[in-house]
């Protein structure tokens, strides 16, 4: 994909069918949805979700709702419906649809509804169509599996009304009693056996308090919320293919007038080294095996925000995966390589050291100090240069710098030369160690001749490294990530927590050119030879943070190579 991608506008079978209803002018207007649970962060599946449902009002001229689907009291919380709309706003507000404006600050709540779910639901028990069940949850289940009808079935529509008003009144205890639609026990499809349409949860919402006692049950609150709200296409996931019948029975049967909406199932993301519900991050999170919801190793909209990952790249990543109706697996690499095209093309170039070592370069002046022509980014010619200082005592990285090397290595060893970036060609004449054996210092000789840019600059070396001038260089933390499961694949075999890759956090003190001094967020800087990276909220004016979002290359498909 290239610069454009966001104008680019994806075609998959849920949009042929909504390109389609424009055409015949089904609809006075596209209405999709957006429909959470406030039960945890919302994860890059949700992303997926989200650019498809808030994609397709911006592609049709539509309007996207963002709903909490809050009819869970006991594991709801308001932090949730805070970071799910700040996560929302984040991944659309910069796509450029004023439209979206409409629903995106202020999410609809199902709660809101309750009493609308509850009218619709005596309702149905007039006509006939529910009945109040008092059997206890497990024989329910049981009875279903079976397809043997429950003996309450046949209760008048006055007993019904009058147990049903009863359990809203709090007469009964939880589980006592549930109501039910009455449909088929001899359906095939198991969600048609009279399922349960409400159930007695003595507890408190995080809205609507201690008003209510009896909750709705997912199919009938999201149909009746998707009605309510004029939705028209009702996009959800795979799973909910065998709920779309009961769906339609219950619109049918409270006979709403049409256009009614309709439910679209796409398949849902499934990334490789990653847990996607968010029952399982909320144990990574409760474990502490990960720093808060939003750390940077998280698949999470928020840990993948602060690692570094733009709104941009992540709607990109989305169009490039596209919408199917059959479940497969994505490749971690796909979205890292989404990040660096953008990435290459947008974030400035700086020099940093990450692994510092010492570097003199014995017939440099000690007084003398050198300013060295950069390019800020060779993809972006409006992106301008900048000067860099050179002197004497340089840092360069540990890893550039080896003394006994195998063949094929082209970075610097004893004897060896190598030219730095932007600079000189210099030589290994000396290599100091401290009395473990650790190498603390090399001695260099630079050769004047060979300045980037000179005119006598046509010698050539193999290899070429990034450094920082020691006296002028700005400490940072840089945080250094990788995948946070060894496997690709942590929830098939076994606990998903012990496949934690023990590396896959690494703090190191960095040296920085002088120029990252001026860094704010958002900005994304790459780091020469080592990835891009992007300032953390935990940077002081004292000191800045960095997080490696993504590295230049694909470390882990030469670690599949080898092996
Ligand atoms: P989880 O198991 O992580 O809690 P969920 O489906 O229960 O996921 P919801 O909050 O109910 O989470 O989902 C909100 C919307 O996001 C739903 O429409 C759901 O289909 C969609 N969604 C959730 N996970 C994915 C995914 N991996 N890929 C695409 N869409 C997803
Ligand atoms: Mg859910």
């Amino acid at each position: 994909m290239t610069a454009s991608t966001s104008t680019l506008v994806p075609s998959d079978f849920i949009r042929d069918i909504v390109a389609e209803d424009v055409r015949t002018g089904k609809y006075k207007l596209i209405h999709t949805r957006f429909p959470p649970e406030p039960n945890g962060y919302l994860h890059i599946g949700h992303a997926k979700s989200i650019c498809l449902n808030f994609g397709i009002a911006r592609e049709f001229g539509g309007i996207c709702n963002v709903r909490m689907d809050d009819t869970n009291p006991t594991k709801e919380e308001t932090e949730y419906v805070d970071s799910i709309m700040a996560d929302v706003r984040w991944l659309v507000d910069d796509w450029g649809a004023s439209h979206l404006a409409l629903n995106r600050n202020t999410p609809f709540y199902a709660s809101d509804y309750f009493d609308r779910f509850y009218e619709c639901a005596v309702e149905l028990v007039r006509k006939n169509k529910a009945f109040v069940c008092d059997m206890t949850p497990e024989e329910t289940d049981e009875y279903r599996r079976l397809g043997k009808e429950s003996p309450f079935r046949n209760r008048s529509i006055e007993e019904n009304l009058d147990l049903f008003a009863r359990m809203k009144a709090g007469e009964f205890p939880d589980g006592a009693r549930t109501l039910r639609a009455k449909i088929d026990m001899s359906a095939p499809n198991v969600w048609l056996r009279d399922p349960v349409l409400y159930r007695i949860r003595h507890a408190s919402h995080h809205r609507t308090g201690d008003k209510w006692c009896i909750y709705p049950m997912y199919d009938w609150a999201h149909t009746l919320s998707d009605y309510i709200e004029g939705i028209t296409h009702s996009v959800c996931t795979l799973e909910f293919e065998v709920h779309r019948p009961l769906y339609e029975w219950i619109l049918d049967a409270l006979e709403v007038p049409r256009p009614r909406p309709h439910q679209y199932e796409f398949a849902r993301l499934n990334l490789t080294y990653t847990v996607m519900s968010k029952r399982k991050l909320i144990q990574l999170v409760n474990d502490k095996l990960v720093n808060g919801w939003d750390d940077p190793r998280m698949l999470t909209i928020s840990g993948l925000r602060r690692r570094g990952v733009t709104a941009s790249a992540l709607r990109a990543f989305a169009y490039n995966i596209g919408i199917t109706k059959y479940p497969s697996m994505t490749d971690m690499a796909v979205l890292e390589h989404t990040m660096r095209n953008e990435f290459n093309r947008t974030a400035a170039r700086r020099l940093a050291v990450l692994r510092p070592i010492r570097v003199v370069l014995t017939n440099y002046p000690a007084d003398r100090v050198e300013e060295v022509d950069a390019v800020n980014n060779p993809e972006d010619t409006n992106a301008g240069t900048r000067k860099i200082p050179f002197s004497r005592e340089l840092f360069i990285d540990r890893d550039d710098f080896m003394e006994t090397p195998p063949s094929k290595y082209f970075r610097l060893r004893p004897g060896g030369e190598v030219r730095l970036k932007y600079a000189y060609i210099i030589k290994c004449d000396e290599v100091v160690k401290d009395n473990a054996g650790k190498v603390t210092e090399l001695r260099c000789s630079v050769d004047f001749e060979s300045k980037s840019g000179g005119a006598t600059s046509n010698r050539k070396v193999k290899g070429t490294i990034h450094w920082v001038s020691a006296a002028h260089a700005i400490e940072a933390e840089v945080r250094l990530y990788d995948r946070l499961f060894t496997v690709s694949e942590p929830d098939v075999g076994g606990d998903f927590k012990t496949f934690i890759n023990p590396h896959s956090l690494e703090v190191v003190t960095a040296k920085c050119e002088p120029a990252l001094a001026e860094a704010r967020p958002p900005e994304r800087y790459q780091f020469e030879r080592l990835g891009y990276f992007a300032l953390d909220p935990d940077s002081t004016p004292d000191k800045q943070v960095w997080n490696r979002t993504i590295t230049l290359k694909d470390t882990w498909a030469k670690e599949a190579k080898k092996t």
